[in-house]
C-alpha cells in the first residue's frame, strides 16, 4: 500500500536532529514562553520575510486572532464582511464567523482552484473590510489585481498560509508576507509540521502583532493585567524547537514535492482527468496534488484496489455544512457551482517529502490505466 502521507517517515527524515533538540528542551526545565519560541519566531519571520511572527496554539487560532485583533484595534466591527474563497478548509470560514464577522463566499477558478480575482470587486459592499485569500493546496493565490483591489477599497489583505509554507508569489515575495497579516498552521501533515498542534501569525504591523500576542496569552498585557478577554493559545517550547529544526529542511522538502509534481504533470495522461494549470515551481509548494476526475469515486476505489491511498479535499464545502445551515449569510439562493463541482470531482493523490520515484511511477501507471 502506498500511503497518502506517512508522518512516521516524514519525522524519520530528520529524526536524530529532532530528538536532540527535544532532549535539550526536556532537560532545560523551561516549557513555555521561552528562548525556543523566541528563536523560532525570529527564524520563521526571517524565512517568510515579515517583521513579526507570533507563535500560537494552531492555525485556526492564528486566523481567529488576526480578525479578533482587528476588532480590538477598531479596524473591524461585528457584522463587517470578509471576502473569502468558497472552496477552502472550514477553518478559514470559522475564523471569520467566530469573530461575528460575515464571510462573503467567492468562487474559485476551475483551472487554478484558487479564488477568481475577477469576481472579487462585485462582492465588495460598504461593509467589506478585508479579503482573505487562501493559498490552497500549496499554490500561490495572490495576484497583483487582488493587491490593487485591496488598496483601491482600503481593505485588509489577510492570507491563510496554512498550506503554503515556503511558497512565493509572482513578484517573488513569500506567501505570508504579501498581505497585512497571515495565519500559518503547523499541523503535523502540513509542509512545515510540528509533532502536535502549532500555528503562527506573521505581519509587518507592530500594533497587530502586539494585539495577537496579548490575545493568545489570556489577553494579558502585563503580568496579572488583562487588556482583552483572551485565551490560552500559545506555542510550546517543544513544538517550537521541532519546528525550528524542520524549518532548516523545508526548502529541500518542498523541492522533493516539486519533483514529484513534475512527474505527475509529465506522466498523467487520461482523458477522464484534468490537472490544475501548472505554475512555476516557485509559486507552488504542493502541499497536496489535486486532480479532477469525471468519475472521481470510481477512480478512488480503483486506486485503493491497486494499493494507492487517496483523499478528497474537501468533500463538503463550508456553505453545505450543517454548522452553517442556518447562517444568515448562507442564503439558500447562494449558488456556488464551481465550488460544488470541485467538491464532487477533486481527488488528492500522494505527495510529500518522502515518497519515492518508483511509487510515483506506479501511481501514474495506475491512473493512466483507469477508464
Ligand atoms: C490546516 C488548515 C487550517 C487550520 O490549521 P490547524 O492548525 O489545523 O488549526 C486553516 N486553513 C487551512 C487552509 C488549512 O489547511
Amino acid at each position: 500500500m502506498i500511503p497518502f502521507l506517512s508522518l512516521k517517515e516524514v519525522t524519520g527524515l530528520h529524526a536524530a536532529e529532532i530528538q536532540e533538540a527535544v532532549k535539550r528542551v526536556v532537560e532545560s526545565g523551561w516549557y513555555l514562553q521561552g528562548a525556543e519560541n523566541e528563536r523560532f519566531e525570529a527564524d520563521y519571520a526571517a524565512f517568510i520575510g515579515s517583521k513579526y511572527c507570533v507563535g500560537c496554539a494552531n492555525g485556526l487560532d492564528a486566523l481567529i486572532w488576526i480578525f479578533r485583533a482587528y476588532i480590538e484595534l477598531g479596524v473591524m466591527k461585528l457584522g463587517d464582511e470578509v471576502i473569502v474563497p468558497a472552496n477552502t478548509y472550514i477553518a478559514t470560514i470559522l475564523s471569520i464567523t467566530e469573530n461575528g464577522l460575515k464571510p462573503v463566499l467567492v468562487e474559485p477558478k476551475l483551472e487554478t482552484l484558487e479564488i477568481d480575482q475577477e469576481l472579487i470587486e462585485a462582492a465588495i459592499t460598504s461593509k467589506t473590510r478585508a479579503v482573505c485569500i487562501v493559498h490552497l493546496y500549496g499554490r500561490n493565490a495572490y495576484t497583483d489585481k487582488i493587491g490593487e483591489i485591496c488598496r483601491k477599497y482600503r481593505l485588509k489583505l489577510v492570507e491563510d498560509n496554512a498550506q503554503a509554507h515556503g511558497c512565493t508569489c509572482a513578484g517573488g515575495r513569500r506567501t505570508g508576507s504579501i498581505g497585512d497579516a497571515a495565519g500559518h498552521s503547523f499541523y503535523p501533515g502540513k509542509n512545515l509540521g510540528a509533532l502536535g498542534d502549532g500555528g503562527a501569525v506573521t505581519t509587518n504591523d507592530p500594533e497587530l502583532a502586539k494585539a495577537v500576542r496579548t490575545l493568545a496569552n489570556y489577553g494579558s498585557s502585563a503580568k496579572y493585567v488583562f487588556k482583552y478577554t483572551g485565551r490560552n493559545s500559545r506555542l510550546d517550547e517543544i513544538q517550537a524547537v521541532v519546528l525550528d529544526v524542520k524549518l532548516k529542511h523545508l526548502e529541500a522538502d518542498n523541492a522533493h514535492r516539486q519533483k514529484v509534481a513534475a512527474m505527475y504533470y509529465e506522466g498523467i495522461h487520461n482523458p477522464l482527468i484534468t490537472l490544475p494549470e501548472r505554475l512555476p515551481d516557485a509559486q507552488n509548494v504542493y502541499h497536496l496534488f489535486p486532480i479532477l476526475c469525471t468519475k472521481r469515486d470510481e477512480l478512488r476505489a480503483y486506486l485503493k484496489e491497486n494499493g494507492v491511498e487517496t483523499l478528497i479535499h474537501y468533500p463538503i464545502p463550508p456553505h453545505k455544512q450543517e454548522c452553517y445551515a442556518a447562517a444568515e449569510w448562507n442564503r439558500p439562493k447562494l449558488k456556488l457551482p464551481v465550488t460544488e463541482y470541485i467538491a464532487d470531482h477533486e481527488l488528492s493523490i500522494p505527495i510529500g517529502p518522502t515518497i519515492k520515484a518508483d511509487d510515483v511511477g506506479l501511481i501514474i501507471e495506475k491512473i493512466n490505466s483507469f477508464h
